[in-house]
């Protein structure tokens, strides 16, 4: 199955049609770049992204 973007928060969402983060339903199949994310709250990446919850994410998605 292939792993969407949530276009709002980039987050990776697999076997779903809703992003579990933001609930939004506005999924893209074209992303590029990937973060995995353990601790939010210690992550320079994270803040630059401003990913709040740990988890995988796309750096880009259209
Ligand atoms: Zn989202």
């Amino acid at each position: 199955m292939a792993e969407k973007a949530c276009k709002e928060c980039n987050r990776i969402v697999e076997d779903s049609d809703e992003c579990p983060v933001c609930k939004n339903n506005d999924l893209s199949t074209s992303w590029s770049g990937l973060v995995v994310i353990y601790d939010s709250e210690d992550s320079e990446i994270a803040e630059k992204l401003e990913i709040k919850t740990p988890g995988k994410y796309a750096i880009r998605t259209r």
